[in-house]
């Protein structure tokens, strides 16, 4: 029922020349597959958007984004809108990243507004949630990611559930090689399609895909895809490499 979805979030790397070899390593292999029973999609850098977008045009893979603002125009500096996102096509954009929440200070209130202007303007919007590692330790996770999707899908009263996505990332396993294992991802992901339950009803709560983020390599995917909940995952670090990344997206 629901789709598999392998993103990848390249967050600051790959320039344009770069990004071209990356793609004529991993088209070539991706090609080669009939991926039509899941989606694969990566997030490059906002400069490479462009370029991007020409060589993906005849492909299946989805061009994604990493952050969108809430406004179509405006006196924003730095920030991008979904409609110039939507002008090259992207699809799924990354809101409410860990790095976002925490380097950035992105709060709750600031990520529900992109997730709803990215949402009205018919992108698909990935809304990150996770607890970070003293969290946990205190035994603060659920209620940290309650609070974070709920807050998050607040401006979200009606939904098509294809057109929204959920991602858990607990912080303490991104870019840290210590991903969580299947069945403390299963717990939260279990806990979150609960909760959209709640927020909307169960036929939609069943119909919403909620990656799992945070380590995932082509070693430990397998597992990882093989619980009930995970649906998908948004791969940061080896998605840097089009070789892993296509033995991540490949899986059977
Ligand atoms: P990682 O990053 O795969 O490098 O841990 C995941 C993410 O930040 O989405």
């Amino acid at each position: 029922m629901r789709k598999a979805l392998f993103l990848g979030n390249w967050k600051m790397h790959h320039t344009i020349l770069e990004t071209k070899s990356y793609f004529e390593k991993f088209l070539r292999l991706l090609l080669k597959h009939n991926f039509s029973d899941r989606t694969v999609g990566i997030a490059p850098p906002f400069t490479s958007l462009f370029y991007v977008h020409s060589l993906l045009k005849e492909t299946p893979v989805k061009l994604c984004a990493q952050n969108a603002h809430f406004e179509e125009k405006g006196p924003f500096t730095g920030e991008i809108s979904p409609l110039m996102l939507k002008e090259l096509e992207v699809e799924y954009v990354i809101l409410g990243h860990s790095e976002r929440r925490h380097l950035f200070g992105e709060g709750d209130e600031l990520i529900q507004r992109r997730v709803e202007g990215v949402y009205r303007a018919g992108l698909v919007p990935i809304l990150c949630v996770g607890e970070t590692l003293n969290e946990r330790k205190e035994g603060k996770t659920f209620e940290r990611v309650e609070t974070q999707l709920k807050k998050g899908l607040a401006g979200l009263k009606e939904i098509n559930p294809e057109r929204i996505v959920i991602a858990y990332e607990p912080v303490w396993a991104i870019g840290t090689g210590v991903n969580a294992t299947p069945s403390q991802a299963e717990e939260v992901h279990n806990f979150i399609r609960g909760l959209l339950e709640e927020l909307y009803d169960e036929e939609r709560a069943k119909r919403i895909r909620i990656l799992y983020g945070g380590s995932v390599t082509p070693e430990n995917v397998n597992e990882l895809m093989r619980e009930p909940n995970i649906d998908g995952v948004l791969v940061g670090g080896a998605s840097l490499d089009p070789e892993k990344f296509f033995k991540i997206c490949s899986i059977n």
